[in-house]
């Protein structure tokens, strides 16, 4: 389980597939917090939670939340995982959390089992999203990629979780599309590492947090999905400039209708011998995306999920989310590749 692997850094750096040639920038030597993984860089994967931690976090936290919280599974995984997922909250909207469907994406599970017993504690924030919120977090969509340490699915075609809502190759897809059938999520936040070192445009700074308004083009969208996402996506980012270090910005453009959030988003599509789901529940769906792995940061790559995620699920529960000022959105600066995602 534990692991510490040079390994990684080949992994690390071969991003995820955009292209590796968009920019001319900075000299690396000139970009603050020297973001790229060397080749022989040791990787410690020690602090990382493994499918095994997932197990006990969640049998932890729910034993000690007095009721608060319960575990229960989704299904299993290829590899006969159980699809873990915990519900904390009894109000009633409900908002979907969701981490590491990417396996090698590493530190969203930990953010969101530190925002699972945070839920459960008696702070009053947290009671006021338990009011009004039903959270179902979900810290390992991909368990069987997650102990690979492998991005898609283990199976030899190597299936990538978040293209699988047209086709449903596999049972992680089925299993947690039942669930978002079964509990009608009305807000669904999915969470990312990028698989490369961008700087801001026009800048030389290390770009530590992209937002992701947008899985599919807005006109795929209703009205009301397109401000929600856009309300969603400004919490995240005000929340975060306080945090200081972010250097934000817009994650690429795409329209992938095969993604899970996407398919939250349309409806449309189901497993074999399911009914689609005509009216979808869901109003809103956003990812964010965090710089990747990187040593002595983890805490810090844990609060860029931790601080705009919290910061979702309070406006969500107190109301303002609905009235949130969008007028920033389009400012929000893009970036460019830098020298080591090459
Ligand atoms: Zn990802």
């Amino acid at each position: 389980m534990r692991r510490s692997i040079a390994t990684l850094a080949g992994l690390a750096v071969l991003g995820t597939g955009l292209s590796a040639a968009t920019s001319a920038a900075a000299d690396p030597a000139h970009i603050p917090g020297g973001p790229c993984i060397q080749q022989d860089q040791n990787v410690s994967l020690a602090s990382v939670a493994g499918y095994d931690d997932v197990v006990q976090a969640l049998d932890r936290i729910e034993h000690t939340s007095q009721g608060l919280v319960t575990v229960e599974s989704a299904g299993t995984s290829g590899e006969g995982r159980e699809l873990l997922y915990a519900t904390v909250g009894d109000g009633p909207t409900t908002f979907w959390l969701q981490a590491r469907i990417h396996g090698n994406e590493l530190h969203s599970t930990e953010a969101v089992l530190q925002i699972l017993d945070h839920l459960a504690s008696g702070d009053p924030a947290a009671r006021l999203i338990r009011e009004n919120l039903t959270v179902v977090v979900i810290p390992m969509y991909n368990p069987d990629g997650a102990e690979a340490n492998i991005r898609q699915s283990t199976t030899p075609t190597r299936i990538d979780l978040n293209r699988d809502w047209e086709n449903f190759a596999q049972p992680e897809s089925i299993a947690f599309w039942k669930l978002w059938r079964d509990t009608a999520p009305e807000l669904a936040l999915d969470l990312h590492h990028m698989g490369q070192a961008p700087v801001v445009n026009g800048t030389d700074d290390l770009n530590q947090f992209q937002i992701g308004a947008r899985s599919i083009a807005p006109s795929r969208m209703t009205d009301e999905q397109w401000l929600t996402n856009r309300q969603m996506a400004m919490v995240s980012v005000d929340a975060l400039e306080g945090y200081g270090v972010a250097n934000i910005a817009h994650y690429p453009l795409i329209d992938i209708t095969n993604a899970a959030l996407s398919r939250m988003l349309m409806g449309g599509t189901a497993p074999a011998g399911e009914q689609p789901v005509m009216q979808t529940p869901t109003k809103g769906a956003i990812f964010y995306e965090v710089r990747s792995v990187g040593q002595k940061s983890n805490g810090q790559l844990e609060n860029l999920f931790r601080i705009p995620t919290m910061a979702v699920l309070r406006a969500a529960a107190d109301g303002s989310l609905a009235t949130y000022d969008i007028s920033g959105y389009t400012d929000i600066p893009f970036a460019s590749q830098g020298p080591c995602g090459v």
